[in-house]
């Protein structure tokens, strides 16, 4: 047997069934016309705001990086609450401008920005986290031809990381952002060509659970920013101090402490150094606002036993689930939250595995799960899925297309 993950708090049971914004999961399926069904709640978006918000101090902005859920009246419900949305292509620019966002709100970071994407965010006003000298001269290049000032920031590949991140993306050798020892002088070649300047962008990692490693890293991140704006010779009028907020997936995980972030941030806010005095401040989440609110509902169209083992077999799997299918940036594969919706305050009485219906040994949702009897006709849940599920898997693949998604 092998445990499952935390299923997140403030889902409830009516009829016997999983419920989410007060409709039971068939209900829902009923509704949508078909599973696979991604589920996601406003209740829960709502809820994670207000409690982020109350534990942050005001001062900081909360930015959403909509590769983790770019559904889009997610997106729009999200415009309503966060103070920006960091984008990473020229499709979510396009995905962000239709969500009625206000472009002076928005940055673009990635590596490789193509010349077509760099031009349609300069025209828009976007700014952009440049991500390498070359990318700083092709925006001015193209500024330059458009008559606009492009609004640059330059992304840092900082000399140290998030410990404990799920996926590193600062410290060494890295694809992304600029060496730090090198961003002083193309921070002023910038400033000198005439670009508005926006100040900086140092992300560090993702997933952490550690609210200690963070705030380190958050200190960190202060004290670069304050030695670069030094050396720049100019203050910074925006930082980005990245994110890397995690959540519970897998069992033995506990939610972070954002109380402790917030308090610790305070402190650091309390004694910032003069040239960071009037600078805007933000940190960039993705799957802390949204993960938890998403679920993901799949029917089981086959019940079989082999050599003793029983299976269930869904009609959804690793196309919209490859995080939960443990094929993600993931070295050994773990249960993420999942359960039998359609009998979701049913005891656990029988060990199964629920597998996916693409004909590929990746395709598993839950290995050797305690779960309630189910039966093909049955719904499953599973949990975590707001993030990096349908914006993040192969739906193509095998021929089997996107799952249905709507927000409640
Ligand atoms: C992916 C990414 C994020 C969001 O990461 P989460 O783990 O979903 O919070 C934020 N900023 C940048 C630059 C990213 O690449």
């Amino acid at each position: 047997m092998k445990p499952l993950g935390p299923i997140p708090a403030g889902f409830e049971t009516i009829d016997g069934e999983l419920a989410i914004g007060g409709m039971t999961a068939s209900a829902l399926v009923e509704q949508a016309g078909r599973t696979p069904l991604f589920v996601y709640s406003r209740a829960h978006l709502d809820r994670r705001m207000a409690e982020l918000r109350a534990a942050v101090p005001t001062r900081i902005g909360i930015n959403y990086a909509i590769k983790a859920n770019s559904f889009a009246g997610v997106l729009q419900h999200m415009a309503a609450l966060v103070d920006g949305f960091d984008i990473a292509s020229g499709g979510e620019l396009a995905m962000a401008q239709a969500a009625g966002l206000d472009p002076a709100r928005i940055s673009f970071a990635g590596p490789g920005k193509r010349d077509s994407e760099l031009e349609s965010a300069i025209a828009a006003g976007v700014t952009l986290n440049c991500e390498s000298d070359g990318e700083v001269d092709r925006a001015l290049a193209i500024g330059a031809r458009q008559g606009i000032a492009p609004h640059i920031a330059l992304r840092v590949n900082p000399s140290f990381e998030l410990r404990g991140s799920g996926m590193k993306m600062g410290g060494g050798a890295k694809p992304f952002g600029i060496d730090e020892e090198l961003v002083p002088a193309i921070a002023r070649k910038a400033i000198l060509a005439g670009a508005e300047w926006r100040g900086l962008h140092i992300f560090t990692g993702s997933q952490a659970l550690s609210a200690e490693a963070i705030i380190e890293t958050q200190g960190n991140v202060l004290d670069l920013a304050s030695r670069l704006a030094d050396e720049i010779g100019a203050p910074l009028p925006k930082l980005n101090m990245g994110g890397g907020f995690g959540i519970p997936y897998f069992h033995g995980d506990e939610p972070l402490d954002i109380v402790a972030i917030g308090a610790a941030l305070g402190e650091r806010l309390a004694s910032l150094p003069e040239i960071l005095i009037d600078t805007e401040l933000c940190i960039e989440l993705g799957r802390y606002l949204v993960g938890e609110a998403g679920v993901y509902l799949t029917r089981i169209v086959d019940r079989k036993v082999s050599h003793g083992t029983t299976f269930l077999v869904t009609d959804g799997g690793l196309h919209h689930q490859l995080a939960a299918s443990g094929n993600f940036g993931t070295v050994v594969r773990r249960n993420y939250p999942v359960a039998i919706a359609s009998h979701f305050d049913a005891a656990a009485e029988e060990e199964v595995y629920v597998v996916g219906c693409l004909c590929t040994p990746l395709d598993r949702l839950a290995d050797g799960a305690m779960l309630p009897r189910a039966d093909v006709g049955d719904l499953v849940a599973v949990f975590c899925a707001g993030a990096y599920g349908a914006s993040a898997s192969p739906s193509a693949f095998l021929g089997q297309g996107p799952a249905a998604e709507v927000l409640v």
